[in-house]
């Protein structure tokens, strides 16, 4: 019998983890769960410390780590609890762990994933703002350290399929690539009248035609900053440039993504809308393994639509282009705003509208400079959420009136 794959999954608890571990219990002749992480959620943590019996569990809040290990103790459990971000960049980077998923959402997965990365991981990426922020350090450290990096996110994970086998990002056009063509859903306000769009509600923003997902992803989806992000995720991923990336709204999230070949075809990949899938491609790969999700059914397809996105109805789109073509720390300010005004917008202290607002003008205000260091990069973050909260604090109230 062949050895157990260790894997740590960083966010366990979350939409991502959740059907990361779904996955990994399919297949435990293969796979063994070394470790597993959430932010403040103890009982959830430690119910899954029970299930798939991890060596480590991590809480980012020390006091939850406390409240896991006494549960743990008091139910005979012999895993070891870590707390903070040293934990997490430590079970990041543990040798009994060759995968490690990248599920924990925002800035706050940066350094585990890079550390995941530096110690030659296979990293399972779904934290894209990771990637967004530190893309030419992160894709560096992938190089030098000879890990792998793969994507979990459906449309890059489409996008991987559908390119030449073993592709790792040097040049599109060596391989004879026209086009990467990223589809997204359109979000749950694609057609409501614009006049409605600074009414809507967090539940509204959240509650997504085609995926179940966390939180601040679903009002990312919404605003279509999700696809900016996605725009800049590809483009360090495939080596992409901008003029490279066309968004194709796609309302039915069958078509995952597609690849433009110079001789006229397209390649797609297709599914299900389950997360599963990705995550068990990149599990296996490049071998195929099962992942729980539902077959299509091509005689119950209706119909596939296509449309061209409407930048003017949702402008996050054009703000993540335009900080992709600035280039240097422009991405991690926009992600940082982006992440404040989400949260703002979830505790019902600015408007949906204002999320554009609260980027565009952070990204106005904080001077962008070029990467040098990860310094560089947490300056900026840091930089852009003074900026972005200042904006919220002296609009707040004039905003929602
Ligand atoms: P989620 O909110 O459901 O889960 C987030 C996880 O991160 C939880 O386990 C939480 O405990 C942990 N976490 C949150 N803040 C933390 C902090 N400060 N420190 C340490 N841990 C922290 O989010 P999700 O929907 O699973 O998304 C996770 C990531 O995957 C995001 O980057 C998202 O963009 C990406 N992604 C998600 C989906 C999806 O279908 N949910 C699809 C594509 C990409
Ligand atoms: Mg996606």
């Amino acid at each position: 019998m062949s050895e157990l794959t260790g894997v740590t999954i960083l966010g366990s608890t979350g939409s991502i983890g959740v059907n990361t571990l779904d996955v990994l219990a399919r297949h435990p002749e293969r796979f063994r769960v070394v470790a597993l992480t959430a932010n403040r959620n103890s009982e959830a943590l430690f119910q899954q410390c029970l299930t798939y019996q991890p060596q480590f569990a991590v809480m980012a809040d020390p006091v939850a780590a406390e409240q896991l290990e006494i549960r743990l103790r008091a139910a005979g459990q012999p895993v070891e609890v870590l707390a903070g971000a040293a934990g997490l960049e430590q079970v990041a980077a543990l040798p009994a762990a060759g995968y490690v998923m990248a599920a924990i959402v925002g800035a706050a997965g940066l350094l585990p994933t890079l550390a995941a990365a530096r110690a030659g991981k296979r990293i399972l990426l779904a934290n894209k703002e990771a990637l967004v922020m530190a893309g030419p350090l992160f894709m560096a450290a992938v190089r030098e350290q000879g890990a792998e990096l793969l994507p979990i996110d459906s449309e890059h994970n489409a996008i991987f399929q559908c390119l030449p086998p073993g592709f790792t990002a040097n040049s599109l056009d060596a391989v004879g690539v026209r086009r990467i063509l990223l589809t997204g859903s359109g979000g749950p306000f694609r057609t409501t009248p614009l006049e409605q769009l600074s009414e809507v509600t967090p539940n509204q923003a959240c509650a997504h035609p085609n995926w179940q997902m966390g939180r601040k992803i679903s009002v990312d989806s919404a605003t279509l900053m999700n696809k900016g992000l996605e725009v800049i995720e590809a483009h360090w991923l495939f080596a992409a440039s901008p003029e490279q990336i066309e968004v194709v709204v796609h309302p039915q999230s069958v078509i995952h993504s597609m690849v433009e070949y110079v001789d006229g075809s397209v390649l797609a990949q297709l599914g299900h809308p389950d997360m599963r899938t990705p995550i068990a491609h990149a599990l296996a790969w490049p071998e195929r393994l099962a992942s729980g999700a539902a077959f299509l059914n091509f005689t119950q397809l209706a119909k596939l639509e296509f449309q061209a996105p409407d930048f003017g109805r949702f402008p996050c789109l054009q703000l993540a282009f335009a900080a992709l073509e600035t280039g240097g720390t422009a991405p991690a300010i926009l992600n940082a705003a982006n992440e404040i005004a989400v949260q703002a917008f979830l505790e019902r202290r600015i408007r949906f509208t204002a999320i554009a607002a609260v980027v565009e003008w952070t990204l106005e205000q904080v001077g962008v400079s070029t990467i040098e260091t990860l310094t560089t990069i947490l300056a900026a973050d840091v930089a852009a959420r003074t900026v972005a909260n200042e904006w919220i604090a002296a609009r707040m109230a004039e905003d929602m009136r």
